[in-house]
């Protein structure tokens, strides 16, 4: 219990100060990346796709325990990490004991939560991080459900059970879970689980477990009654405590915009319209990400470039370079490639990706206000990440503004004004003369107007560009989402598939509807929970009142769609096949012109549609996910 507290490297030694004023700092990487932390390759594989780049604090210095069989009690702030750092070494333990003994579906992990919603959130990073392990599964449990589905789940077999306390409790007493086979027990968000009142509970679960098991307490704080908890079930643990540095320098302005994910890049080009900013640097969250965001801000005539992890040291500094230079203006980094940059003409920073930890926000925002400037951060921040944003508040302990986005009649009153300053300092700075005696030669011979010839010479020097900004597309509100929801159906036009596609995914069509009373978290849950499908797999889902439309891999197999098509909500047979437009006739479905359930009505556009992401943060229950493989 009194085992050193462990403050990993990373945090203190390779971060810079926020008041650096002097030489560049350095842009090398530094700490051990997940392959050098012994995770087993599968998983590794999978946190490459993920695009983590490389482990958080928690992780790093919790993960080499875990994977050697030690109980941890782990202490970092929310958005720090934690679920990987449990997660990715538990599943990496599942997949070498796999390889050992051979598939089984015994319950060998579980993982207490405070809330359904964490629960939910534990399970779908499970999930994730396994995408590359054979026949695995991961239930989440918790109250306020039907018991059903969780009990077939559990009837099958799950290796990783994911819930909260009292429905846990729950099914011990009816056997549906059973212990016989557990070896390592999560207490997460532990303080939560205790303010909420859980502590008996948790107690009478742990009291049940077997004696040989491994226990791993994540905590945000560290409350007395955690301690004696973690004195009474925790083995010898070690005990990792990650301080981050939590202080913003003052004289950098800090915002956020509230956007959902598929806005975010007309959101940043409507920011760089109606404000005027030198250099900026814009953070996202993956690799890729870099390189298609900075092509996109190219597209749309910014000179932008990216530096992510991947470019070699040379280039990345070569562009660096160029960006203190003025030859580019926006750097689209990860966290890793823009570690300690400083370049002074820095004016903005954006973080078009909410950072996984405060640590990484501060250090993020840092990059601006150098050298005494002053410095503005504005953060892309979608409904449902408004955690984050609350915790990145608590740490830093100062307030973070909301702007509301950029509208058309903003970036076309900046252009409007932009026009008028050209004029201004053309007149005031530039040497007029020579070109005067052209207009007032050419007043002389035609007679016309001044201001006719001065609106001629502006429309030559738009070259053809539209100077009003006017099609930018509608970026509709929650609210609007959900009258058009509650209206009940909303037709749409007959081109086009309802669910906007998305990469990987193909529309499905489904015989139930609002009056079954389909309702999407029955949906989702049905098809994760009975059907063995991934949360990330189902896409939008678009309700009518006799069918639905959603989507999901457009690889799936005879047997999937076999076994999807016989899933009952309300009664009611899924029949789930693939949508081939509202023409298609196809057995089942309408016939006729539209979707059958109203005549469309001629000119009808997208606006009656009531399709929405499931990620969208609506009030939805987000998926459960299992999976099958
Ligand atoms: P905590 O439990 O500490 O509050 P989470 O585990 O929920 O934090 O993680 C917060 C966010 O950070 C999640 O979106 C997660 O996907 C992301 N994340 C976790 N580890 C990494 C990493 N190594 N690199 C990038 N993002 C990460
Ligand atoms: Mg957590």
């Amino acid at each position: 219990m009194t085992s050193p507290t462990h403050e990993p490297s990373t945090v203190e030694s390779n971060d810079d100060d926020l008041t650096t004023t002097g030489p560049a700092e350095t842009t090398e990487e530094s700490g051990p990346t997940f392959a050098d932390l012994g995770i087993d390759a599968r998983v590794l594989a999978a946190l490459e796709t993920i695009g983590y780049e490389k482990p958080s604090p928690i992780q790093e210095a919790t993960i080499p325990l875990l994977l050697a069989g030690r109980d941890v009690v782990g202490l970092a702030q929310t958005g720090t990490g934690k679920t990987a750092a449990f997660a990715v070494p538990a599943l990496s333990r599942l997949a070498e004991l796999a390889d050992l003994n051979g598939p089984s579906a015994s319950t060998k992990v579980l993982v207490l939560a405070p809330t359904r919603e964490l629960a939910l959130q534990v399970a779908e990073a499970f999930s994730s991080y396994a995408v590359n392990l054979e026949d695995f599964t991961v239930l989440p449990v918790y109250g306020g459900s039907s018991y059903g589905p969780q009990l077939s789940g559990l009837r099958r077999g799950a290796q990783v059970v994911v819930g909260t306390p009292g429905r846990v409790i729950d099914h011990l007493k009816r056997g549906s879970l059973t212990f016989d086979d557990l070896q390592y027990v999560v207490l997460d968000e532990a303080d939560e689980m205790l303010r909420m009142g859980f502590a008996e509970d948790v107690e009478t679960i742990l009291s049940q477990t077997p004696t040989e098991k491994q226990v791993a307490l994540f905590s945000a704080t560290m409350p007395p009654a955690i301690r004696k908890i973690a004195q009474q079930y925790l083995r010898d643990p070690e005990e990792v405590t990650v301080k981050g540095k939590t202080t913003t320098a003052k004289n950098i302005r800090q915002r956020f915009l509230q956007v959902m994910g598929p806005h975010k890049l007309e959101a940043m080009t409507r920011l760089l319209e109606v404000e005027e900013h030198d250099g900026i640097i814009v953070f996202v969250r993956t690799k890729a990400a870099t390189e298609e965001v900075a092509e996109k801000l190219r597209a749309r005539g910014h000179a932008a470039a990216a530096i992510n992890g991947d470019i070699p040291q040379q280039l990345r500094e070569k562009t660096v370079d160029q960006l203190r230079e003025g030859k580019i203006d926006i750097l689209v980094a990860t966290d890793v490639a823009a570690r300690g940059l400083d370049v002074e003409r820095i004016s903005l920073v954006v973080n078009y990706d909410i950072p996984h930890d405060t640590e990484s926000y501060v250090h993020r925002i840092g990059r601006t206000g150098r050298a005494g400037r002053d410095g503005d951060a504005v953060l892309f921040m979608t409904p449902r990440e408004k955690y984050l944003l609350r915790a990145i508040e608590r740490t830093t302990r100062q307030p973070v503004e909301q702007m509301p986005m950029p509208t058309v009649e903003d970036v076309n009153a900046t252009r409007r004004q932009a026009f008028a300053q050209g004029i201004t300092d053309a007149i005031e700075g530039e040497d007029l003369s020579f070109f005067r005696g052209l207009v007032e030669d050419y007043v002389a011979e035609h007679d016309v107007d001044p201001a006719e010839i001065a609106a001629a010479l502006a429309v030559i020097s738009q070259d053809g560009r539209p100077f009003l900004a006017e099609e930018l597309p509608e970026l509709p509100k929650r609210k609007d989402r959900e009258r058009r929801r509650q209206d009940g159906d909303g037709e749409r036009g007959g081109r086009g598939r309802a669910p906007r596609s998305e990469e990987g995914k193909a529309t499905y069509w489904m015989a139930v509807g609002h009056k079954n009373r389909a309702a999407p978290g029955a949906i989702v849950g049905a098809l994760t929970n009975e059907g063995g499908l991934n949360g990330s797999d189902i896409g939008a889902i678009e309700i009518r009142p006799s069918f639905t439309l959603i989507g999901l891999p457009d690889d799936l197999s005879r047997d999937d769609l076999q076994r999807l098509r016989e899933i009952k909500i309300n009664g009611q047979r899924l029949d789930i096949r693939l949508d081939r437009g509202p023409n298609s006739g196809g057995a089942g479905r309408p016939r006729g012109g539209g979707y059958g359930d109203r005549p469309p009505r001629a000119g009808r556009g997208p606006k009656g549609k009531q399709s929405f992401h499931r990620n969208d943060g609506g009030d939805r229950r987000k998926s459960r996910p299992k999976k099958n493989y």
